[in-house]
């Protein structure tokens, strides 16, 4: 863990070096490797944002070799964004933090099927090329995902957060 718990006794190493628990919030643990930045897009979370967040990237797993952690402070995860996550980060669980104690600890979970999500990788799919109507992908597998189209059966597996809508 790259994290540095504060230790009585110890002297202090150098602030910004330190993760702090979180008081309010959201903890995404057991992110991929180098899913961080990822995850961060689906949340809105962009290079000029106001949030208070911490990413720890590529520490070691037992569970997945490497991960990731987010921690996004003052905000609870909607189930729609959770959704989300599952695409890029099967194997993540949420955590909702609440006056320093886990008050929730889920994995994420994908539905069966994803309505105006992920955009379809065939340009000709009726869903990219007739406005009204949104795609929708049925999910085969889950880690590692695999959506196919519902309208022209192309299935997406890689980059997958290349599609998100
Ligand atoms: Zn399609």
């Amino acid at each position: 863990m790259a994290e540095i718990m504060p230790k009585i006794g110890l002297k202090e190493g150098p602030k910004e070096l330190r993760v702090k628990p979180i008081v309010n919030g959201t903890v995404i643990d057991h992110i991929a490797g180098g899913q961080a930045l990822n995850v961060l897009k689906i949340l809105g979370i962009s290079g000029t944002t106001d949030a208070t967040l911490s990413v720890v990237m590529n520490v070691e797993s037992s569970k997945l070799g490497k991960k990731d952690i987010v921690k996004v402070e003052d905000r609870e995860l909607l189930e729609q964004e959770v959704n989300r996550i599952a695409l890029i980060a099967p194997a993540a669980s949420i955590n909702i933090i609440r006056d320093y104690k886990v008050i929730e600890k889920r994995p994420v979970d994908l539905p069966d099927e994803i309505v105006g999500v992920v955009r379809c990788q065939n340009p000709n799919c009726i869903s990219n090329t007739l406005e009204p109507i949104k795609s929708r992908m049925l999910v085969k597998a889950r880690n590692p995902v695999l959506l196919r189209c519902l309208y022209c059966e192309q299935p997406l597996t890689e980059r997958i957060a290349e599609y998100l809508i």
